[in-house]
């Protein structure tokens, strides 16, 4: 028989042990309050310190706790992957352990999903919490993808949100191994609302982010949901062949009138490296495809499970 959970919450962790147990202290009677059933999917995404020993002792003592332990470190993105596959809510929602995304926030995110919303996406006032360089380039960020991608992917919001099980089913059958989630929510679709916060510090801990990994999730984000980077060549490519026959034009009439004249090493040069490294930037563009068709094409399983334990300990809703 189907277990039937009203709210479900999702928390990938990641070498957490000075978190968690905060994290229980504020959500917990947040979560009581609000909602008559609740199960907490926690995906311990390989931490390498006490996080996992914590989680199990703290699965003995809760009823409501169901522990996913993944094999190694697969990313949060994934990780959240996992969780979905295991939520049995009928509302989830996905949340940092570091408190980064304030539990008092749910009160008024389940009244907007009592309202008939399908998804209700948290969204940041402000960044003011952020190094102004984050903030600049988190601005760039969306102002680029906003351009090149037909979705709309919304700015200042991240993975905290509340969604229907009818989203998370269909969520759960998008086959990619690449996770750009902010994407693949957006591309969802449903009826979605939007609610305000102020995004606090991390309470405990500190992040795992740092700016080459915030650089290749960019990257990510922009070749899983464009394909505006292999066009711009072709107009780039058709551009330089206009200006190339123009130049070929000057060259044979001046050959005509004027004879052949020797010279011509620095420019022929510069028109060789120019064009050289257009060539490479262009088979550049062209590898980030089709490495990601590679990784695609091998089809790998998207995480694998070492163990679970707790409340729900046995299969996941839909394995992949
Ligand atoms: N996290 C994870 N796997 C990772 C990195 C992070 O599961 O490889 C989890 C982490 O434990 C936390 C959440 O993702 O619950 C957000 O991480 P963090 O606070 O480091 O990111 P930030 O808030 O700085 O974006
Ligand atoms: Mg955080």
């Amino acid at each position: 028989m189907p277990v039937t959970v009203e709210l479900s919450i999702l928390v990938p962790v990641f070498n957490e042990e000075e978190s968690i147990h905060y994290f229980f202290q504020r959500v917990d009677p947040i979560v009581k309050e609000l909602v008559g059933s609740h199960e907490y999917v926690l995906v311990n995404d390989g931490s390498r310190d006490r996080t996992v020993s914590i989680l199990k002792a703290m699965a003995e003592e809760r009823s409501d706790l169901t522990v996913i332990n993944l094999s190694r470190n697969f990313g949060k993105d994934v990780a959240l992957s996992a969780g979905f596959d295991y939520s049995r809510g009928q509302a989830v929602v996905p949340m940092d352990v570091d408190l980064q995304d304030p539990p008092e926030l749910l009160e008024e995110m389940m009244a907007k999903y009592r309202e008939g919303y399908d998804m209700v996406i948290a969204v940041r006032k402000s960044r003011g919490s952020d190094s102004w360089f984050k903030r600049m380039s988190a601005s760039w960020f969306y102002a680029l993808i906003g351009r090149m991608s037909d979705v709309a992917i919304p700015a200042n919001a991240g993975d905290f949100r509340l969604m229907d099980r009818r989203v998370v089913e269909v969520l759960k059958t998008l086959p990619e191994r690449s996770r750009f989630m902010k994407g693949l929510f957006a591309w969802l679709g449903f009826r979605t609302v939007d609610v305000y916060y102020e995004r606090p510090e991390r309470a405990h801990g500190h992040s795992k982010w740092n700016y080459w990994k915030l650089w290749n999730f960019a990257l990510d984000g922009i070749f899983s949901f464009s394909t505006v980077p292999l066009r711009i060549w072709s107009y780039i490519g058709t551009l330089i062949a206009m200006v190339s026959f123009f130049y070929l034009g000057i060259i044979i009439v001046r050959t005509v009138v004027f004879g052949v004249d020797v010279p011509g090493y620095a420019s022929l040069l510069s028109a060789i490296l120019f064009l050289g490294g257009l060539n490479l930037i262009g088979i550049g563009i062209l590898g980030e495809y089709i490495g990601r068709l590679f990784v695609e094409s091998k089809q790998r399983p998207l995480y694998i499970v070492d163990n679970v334990f707790g409340y729900g300990g046995d299969e996941p809703s839909s394995a992949r």
